[in-house]
């Protein structure tokens, strides 16, 4: 397994495409074929998603520095997701990020069947711009931006901006927020409902557990019984169509806005749950519609009940599971071997059904890295010079066409506990037996054309050209006598 030397420490709120981005930028590869291949072992075309794939192999390669789920909750928009899917549909969806197949990903999400694909951008606030330059030295891509709906920063109010990428261009260029140029994502500029939905979409992402409580206490419903909407059990509907008709209004110029803007059936397959899958952006802007903002998501407290029947509501089941399944699920925690609580066996049905004994485990059994000895540096420098003595060895011994050796080829090939890259001033020894390997272009060729000599045996009247052509060689660094000594032997 290829492991990665050095991989970009996230900054908040960053998605995984912008860390493959300064990832890209920080090995200065050329092609995102080249960084792809590194960090997912794969071409994978799902990197500039809000839902990446191929997470189990990125997860691998970073040596269980995050595993797959932190990566999924903390770098991508599915924890959004989180409170309107059951707990099978949720596991599945980090199964499928998690392997390198993320077809059909959306369309069980029910992003497809929504529309709102088609207002995907990349998106950029110019005030976290600004911060993230200053704080951190570069701007970077928030995943919150991304989401849809989003069009107004949550932190700073300002309407977002979109990067209009030139012809041809796509993610694949690996850029970052004000690379190209950009254009506003509304034309109102100050739309009530988007800074709203923003603060409330931000709020979801980052308090799933509390965005799933609020979802299965049934917010909408008590703040409708509150407002007076509901009456006898029934949902008054012509009072709820008068009372959000001159809301709908001022969204109705903005294209994203559009699908919840122009009519008012989706509210009421979304009170009776109709759809499968609500999307977070339609639930909160309801959550607006209904007078609420973030301040009363927060405020709000789960109510116990079990079973809500009523005529007009459709019966709704809020699960609770009994006492079996669940000492049947702690049991099946504490028996996983997985090192990390996030690995074992059933985390997120805990998180949703147990949380506090969840919590309560994790803070009585908190992952801690093995201690390590006190390192006798003197000792590793010696080992991993005399390592890189062997990859350089192995290198040369190597069948086939010739490698040149570089110090990419010489650590990759050398053991990664001796932290050389992160520790290279305890290194001294290392360091120069390193620069004493490295082989220069001109040696490289005179290595390519003895193999290619030797392998093809032509004879000295044989073009040079040709020779030059076997070995691989187009700019040519070494002398026509060099070339000539090289035959001596035959
Ligand atoms: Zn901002």
């Amino acid at each position: 397994m290829y492991r990665l030397f050095l991989f970009p420490e996230p900054f908040p709120d960053e998605s995984l495409y912008s860390l493959a981005v300064r990832y890209h930028r920080l090995v200065s590869n050329k092609s995102y074929r080249q960084t792809s291949r590194e960090l997912f072992g794969t071409y994978s075309r799902t990197c500039g998603s809000v839902l990446p794939c191929c997470l189990g192999a990125l997860s691998q390669r970073l040596e269980g520095q995050y595993s797959v789920a932190e990566l999924v909750e903390t770098r991508t928009l599915l924890p959004l997701y989180r409170p309107f899917l059951s707990e099978k549909a949720y596991e599945s969806a980090i199964l499928c990020m998690q392997g390198t197949q993320g077809t059909g990903l959306k369309m069980s999400l029910g992003m497809t069947a929504s529309g709102l694909l088609k207002h995907a951008s990349f998106r950029y606030c110019e005030a976290c711009m600004q911060h993230d330059s200053e704080v951190f030295g570069m701007p970077y891509w928030h995943r919150i931006h991304m989401a849809a709906g989003v069009c107004i920063c949550p932190i700073h109010g300002n309407v977002l901006l979109s990067a209009n990428l030139p012809e041809g261009a796509d993610w694949r260029s690996m850029f970052l927020p004000g690379e190209f140029a950009s254009e506003s994502v509304l034309s109102t500029q100050s739309l009530d409902a988007a800074l709203a939905v923003a603060k409330m979409q931000f709020w979801g992402l980052e308090n799933p557990q509390r965005a799933c409580d609020l979802v299965d206490g049934d917010f909408l419903r008590l703040r409708l019984t509150e407002m007076g909407m509901v009456h006898r059990g029934r949902l008054r509907e012509l009072a709820l169509r008068n009372f959000v008709a001159p809301r709908l209004g001022p969204g109705n110029q903005e294209v994203e806005y559009k699908s919840v803007t122009n009519s008012f059936e989706w509210i009421m397959c979304l009170l009776r749950r109709r759809r499968r899958i609500v999307q977070p952006f339609k639930y909160y802007f309801l959550c607006w519609l209904l007078d609420s903002g973030v301040n009363d998501l927060r405020k709000f407290q789960r109510r116990n009940f079990s079973i809500v029947t009523d005529r007009d509501f459709t019966t709704k089941h809020a699960y609770c599971p009994d006492k079996a399944q669940v000492a049947t699920r702690r049991r099946e925690f504490k028996q996983d071997k997985s090192e990390k609580c996030h690995d074992k066996a059933g985390y997120y049905w805990l998180y949703r059904h147990d949380s506090d004994w969840l919590n309560n485990y994790v803070k009585h059994h908190p992952f801690v890295r093995s201690i390590e000895a006190p390192i006798d540096w003197s000792v590793q420098d010696a080992r991993l010079s005399k390592e890189l003595i062997d990859a350089r060895d192995e290198i040369l011994g190597d069948e086939g066409k010739p490698k040149k050796i570089t110090k990419t080829a010489l650590l990759r090939r050398v053991s990664a506990k001796y932290r050389y890259l992160r520790e290279f001033s305890f290194f001294p020894e290392s360091i120069q037996v390193l620069e004493g390997l490295l082989e220069t272009e001109h040696d490289f060729q005179i290595r390519k054309l003895s193999w290619a000599i030797k392998r093809f045996s032509p004879s000295k009247q044989c073009a040079t050209s040709l020779i030059m052509r076997f070995a691989g060689i187009r700019i040519r660094q070494v002398s026509e006598s060099e070339v000539d000594s090289l035959f001596l032997p035959i």
